[in-house]
């Protein structure tokens, strides 16, 4: 039996059903369809098996994105992006006219869910809150009540299963639901929905995605923290920035923009980010409705609208959201490369800059200024993940290649020199 929700009435005003413990898996983000009455579902479900984007893109979008050489019912000026972001109808620069306390940018993401509750067009929405004994770690939740979207607010490092709440949520009567995810959790939701329709009545779906990139375990993140802070319990929020800066704020206020060069990658352990982190494929959150992230929005938030039902979640926000186009500026190609030559001499560990510390600097405050930025600096993420995945697939899982790395991620990689053909170099 999945477990069943306890009444409306824990403290904290959200629901969470108590779940099995995660069986073991190789290659597993503990995204929760393990821990649901029928894990072997992870075999159909899960972005690290067999992952099949064109039947899920078709099945969510009405068509798979546009890959270079092949035609689909696509507008033609997507037809570049589309290759790195995945279908998508919009793509705009964003923020909240007055951003919301707590947010991790200024709360489009969690306001989108807070209205839908308002305006009664779904039962319940799952989400992250922070967990009580520890507030980096997110702890999933199904919330009914606007005003409880408030305490989702902010980014949490790690995992938790949130696709494990869906049947619960559903069982519970709960039958329109938003929910608010990372990739490889609205991978699973995809492949999922169907049965989810069909056997658990599920009715109404909104997906509000964020990208993601370089997650790891909660503990292993307080390890970062305690490297970059004499006072790590002090740090509130973090957020690597577009403008090559982390951005830390402290409990007391203060607010500090390191640069990416000055972080101290050099002493993490080499398997700081797990394998599925390294060699994750969809870094845009490419089957979501809405895709809510910040890489292509030059110091604001960049959405994009991927369908129709993600054109209408902008729309509830009404004018409470500014919106203009996005720009780009910059070559990608420079440092793209450079990063690859870091991911390959890192031999399986972090990509680690070899500059002398006195040229540090200078190059931190060049990066921002000629580097790629807006949509460039996002296609240049993107390319860097897709190399990522590429090289330590090769050296670590080569017979994986052939089953979970999609099409558009070959395209990706072709151009700076990498073939999906396993690699001969011994680990
Ligand atoms: C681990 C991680 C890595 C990310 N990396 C990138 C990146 O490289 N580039 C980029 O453009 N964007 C990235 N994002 C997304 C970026 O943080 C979002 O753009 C941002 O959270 C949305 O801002 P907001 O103010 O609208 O969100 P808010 O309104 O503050 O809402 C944030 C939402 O994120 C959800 N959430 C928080 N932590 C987690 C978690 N650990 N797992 C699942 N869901 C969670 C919560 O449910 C919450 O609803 C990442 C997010 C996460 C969780
Ligand atoms: S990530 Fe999700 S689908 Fe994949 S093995 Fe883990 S629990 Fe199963
Ligand atoms: S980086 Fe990829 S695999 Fe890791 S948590 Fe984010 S979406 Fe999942």
């Amino acid at each position: 039996m999945p477990p069943l929700l306890p009444p409306d009435s824990t403290a904290a005003g959200f629901i969470q059903p108590t779940l099995p413990p995660a069986p073991p898996r190789h290659f597993c983000t503990d995204c929760g369809v393990s821990r649901t009455a029928q894990p072997k579902r992870c075999g159909q479900a899960c972005q690290f098996i067999q992952p099949d984007y064109p039947v899920l893109e078709t099945a969510v979008h009405g068509r798979t994105r546009r890959l270079p050489g092949q035609s689909v019912d696509a507008p033609a000026e997507h037809s570049t992006d589309e290759l790195f972001f995945g279908p998508h109808e919009r793509m705009l620069q964003a923020a909240l006219a007055r951003p919301l306390p707590g947010a991790q940018w200024t709360g489009i993401t969690t306001r989108i869910a807070e209205k839908l509750l308002q305006n009664g067009e779904v039962d319940a929405v799952l989400a992250m809150a922070p967990h009580p004994d520890d507030p980096w770690r997110p702890m999933p939740v199904v919330v009914t009540r606007a005003e409880d979207m408030a305490r989702c607010r902010g980014m949490r490092m790690g995992y938790a299963p949130l696709i494990a709440l869906v049947e619960p949520a559903l069982q519970q009567g709960y039958k329109r639901l938003a929910v608010i995810g990372i990739p490889c959790q609205i991978y699973a939701l995809r492949a999922l929905q169907p049965e989810l329709e069909r056997e658990h009545g599920l009715e109404k779906l909104f997906v509000i995605g964020t990208p993601c990139s370089d997650n790891t375990t909660t503990e292993r993140f307080h390890e970062f923290l305690a490297l970059i802070s004499p006072h790590p319990e002090d740090i509130t929020y973090l957020e690597f920035r577009a403008d090559y800066h982390v951005e830390i704020r402290m409990r007391s206020g203060e607010v500090k923009a390191l640069p990416f060069l000055s972080l101290p990658l050099s002493q993490l352990p080499p398997d700081f980010f797990p394998m599925t982190c390294r060699t994750c494929v969809d870094y845009t959150n490419t089957l979501s409705d809405i895709t809510i992230g910040y890489m292509g929005g030059q110091g604001q938030q960049w959405l994009l609208v991927r369908n129709a039902r993600g054109q209408h979640l902008l729309e509830t926000l009404g004018d409470e959201v500014v919106v203009k186009a996005p720009g780009s500026a910059g070559s990608r190609a420079g440092a793209v490369k450079g990063f690859l030559k870091n991911v390959e001499r890192a031999a399986g560990g972090l990509p680690l800059r070899r500059m002398p510390n006195w040229l540090r600097p200078l190059v931190s405050w060049l990066m921002p200024r000629i580097g790629p930025r807006g949509l460039e600096f996002a296609r240049a993420r993107v390319e860097m993940k897709a190399l990522e995945t590429m090289v330590h697939l090769q050296r670590e899982e080569p017979a994986r290649i052939k089953t979970m790395v999609p099409e558009h991620v070959i395209h990706l990689v072709r151009p700076y020199g990498l073939k999906p053909e396993a690699s001969t170099t011994p680990k």
